[in-house]
């Protein structure tokens, strides 16, 4: 086991449990509003001219959606970790990630120092 209290575990594992829901809902929410989507389900109610309109919500709709996917898959894995008692390790200098940190962003998998040194580059 790491270095995080027990205490400080449980909060952050219902913290990453509520993110996931969100997660989840705004993904399935997105889906509603993807015109593709929509007007696969309805070929016949679309025209031409509405195509590029089309594209460029798609093409929005569809980061948004890759970046709430990412974000659902590093949910998962830290939940996953905090289940093998992994979690909280620096994945690049293997150091504990400090606890405020990961209060904050559940999902780190960088210890401060690490995350400093990577957005400098
Ligand atoms: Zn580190």
């Amino acid at each position: 086991m790491l270095n995080l209290p027990q205490k400080t575990l449980t909060k952050i594992k219902s913290l990453l449990l509520r993110r996931q829901k969100e997660v989840d809902d705004q993904l399935k929410a997105l889906e509603n509003d993807d015109p593709i989507i929509m007007a696969a389900e309805m070929v016949e109610a679309s025209e031409s001219g509405t195509d590029s309109w089309m594209a460029e919500v798609h093409g929005r709709i569809t980061s948004v959606k890759n970046d709430l996917v990412d974000l659902s898959s590093k949910i998962r894995i830290s939940l996953l970790q905090i289940k093998k008692g992994t979690y909280g390790k620096c994945e690049r200098c293997g150091n504990p990630i400090e606890a405020e940190r990961l209060e904050a962003m559940p999902t780190a998998s960088l210890c401060i120092s690490c995350s400093n040194k990577k957005t400098k580059k």
